[in-house]
């Protein structure tokens, strides 16, 4: 039989043996955010178009050449979101919350969409989870957005993922800048890539980010915006670094990042790992000061990051992180008989009520058909009922490790003894650790 669709290229499905990895680690986020203050935030998939134009920036790749837009049957042009910030930017503005006190903190977990070459670490639809801050112009909120990054990959155990930060200013220190780069990189104009030649008058400073190995390598001389900060963007990008000093977190200043959005002044910042090949970068981030005011809003200073979950998970897989695997079914009953059926099926409710996974055959299948299935599934006890188990209100117990089975009642007394089943289990387990 002929399938009569695929998934699309560039996405991938998320399979349930795999889903707990997922869980797993939308858990710690969730769980750093809430200890940093971040409630969440969820806009919706799709945007007007011009929401992304202005907010990351006409001149960026993902606004020129990588974004699903589409017409809808009104005329209108809209756009699935290619990141994160500003969706909640403008839901920010939209519902006023900077009126509730400031500095907002969210956090997001988003799909992305971005029409891009799929390869390992970079896929047309992908996941996001970021941090936002919005009204905090001191560095100090820079060091602490990083921090909290920090505590992320710490908390999984990704010590080896690299913090690289740089700044690059703001509108006034870039004038200079962007001349010196212009400069600078006519000098080359045999040799960069067509993007890059288009790039030199409007955004030299999206050379830098160009991934083509002959562009990087004449980056590597170019002019450092580092020697060109007006002096409070100097002062501001000398506090973050001595802020996280202070906090004994380790940097490597990178005057190369620019980052792919046009949205960022002054920090810039990326963590970047060596086990997972070309697409290293694992998280983005930064501060836009501009960013409200370019979406029609009153200045302010706002900042954040995001990480892209799928190379979140090659990391931890290349690094061999273990994530525990879920609880298994406490609970599996075999039956024989419609009688023994029902009979199953209020015995898993009531296990259920009490936040126990409980199984039995809704399928129909023969008792050893059954068993197979208990013990594929990793069924910590199961137990077999026909019409005399029923008629005698008592059943086996099977603990399915070492296959030794006790009698249990059926009656009311049921739920304790099982339990009681389970602490000894637990406790056996202890006990052999
Ligand atoms: P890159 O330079 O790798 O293209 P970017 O500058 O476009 O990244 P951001 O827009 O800042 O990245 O997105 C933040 C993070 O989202 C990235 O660091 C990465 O982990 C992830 N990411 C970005 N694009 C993709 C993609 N196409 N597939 C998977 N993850 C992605
Ligand atoms: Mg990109």
């Amino acid at each position: 039989m002929a399938l009569i669709a695929k998934k699309i290229k560039g996405t991938e499905d998320i399979l349930p043996r795999d889903s707990y990895k997922w869980q797993f680690v939308e858990k710690v986020l969730s769980e750093e955010a809430k200890v940093y203050g971040f409630s969440e935030i969820r806009t919706p998939v799709f945007e007007q178009t011009k929401l992304f134009q202005r907010g990351v920036g006409e001149g960026t790749d993902v606004v020129q050449k990588e974004m699903y837009t589409f017409e809808t049957k009104g005329g209108e042009s809209l756009t699935l979101r290619p990141e994160g910030t500003a969706g909640a930017a403008r839901a920010l503005l939209e519902h006023g919350l900077y009126n509730d006190g400031l500095p907002i903190k969210a956090h997001y977990f988003t799909t992305c969409y971005r029409y891009e070459k799929p390869q390992a670490g970079r896929q047309r639809e992908f996941h996001q989870f970021g941090m936002e801050v919005y009204g905090a112009a001191d560095p100090i909120a820079d060091a602490e957005l990083i921090c909290a990054a920090k505590s992320i990959f710490d908390r999984l155990q990704l010590f080896d993922v690299r913090l690289e930060l740089n700044s690059i200013g703001c509108p006034r220190c870039r004038k200079n800048y962007h001349q010196a780069l212009k400069e600078y990189f006519a000098q080359f104009s045999d040799t960069l890539c067509a993007t890059c030649m288009s790039r030199l008058e409007k955004n030299p400073m999206r050379i830098l980010d160009c991934k083509s190995p002959v562009c990087k390598e004449i980056a590597q001389n170019a002019p450092k915006i580092t020697d060109f900060l007006c002096e409070s963007c100097d002062d501001h990008f000398k506090k973050v670094q001595n802020y996280l000093t202070a906090a004994d977190i380790k940097f490597t200043v990178n005057p190369s990042i620019v980052r792919g959005l046009d949205y960022y002044t002054n920090t810039v910042f990326e963590f970047i790992s060596d086990s997972i090949g070309a697409q290293s970068t694992v998280c983005g981030g930064g501060r836009y000061n501009g960013l409200i005011e370019e979406l029609g809003g009153n200045p302010l200073p706002s900042l954040g990051f995001a990480i892209g979950l799928e190379r979140l998970l090659m990391v931890m897989e290349a690094e061999g992180i273990e994530i525990p695997t879920p609880d298994t079914c406490a609970l599996y009953i075999a039956t024989m008989g419609e009688g023994a059926q029902r009979e199953a099926f209020r015995i898993v409710k009531t296990l259920r009520e009490a936040g126990l996974e409980a199984q039995f055959d809704i399928v129909g299948r023969g008792l050893k058909a059954q068993m197979k299935y208990a013990n594929k599934i990793g069924a910590q006890f199961s137990m077999v009922l026909g019409d005399n188990e029923i008629d005698t209100k008592s059943a086996k117990l099977k603990n399915m490790k070492d296959s030794t089975e006790t009698e249990i009642s059926l009656g009311e007394s049921f739920m304790e003894e099982f339990f009681s089943a389970l602490i000894a289990e637990e406790n056996g387990l202890n006990k052999a650790d």
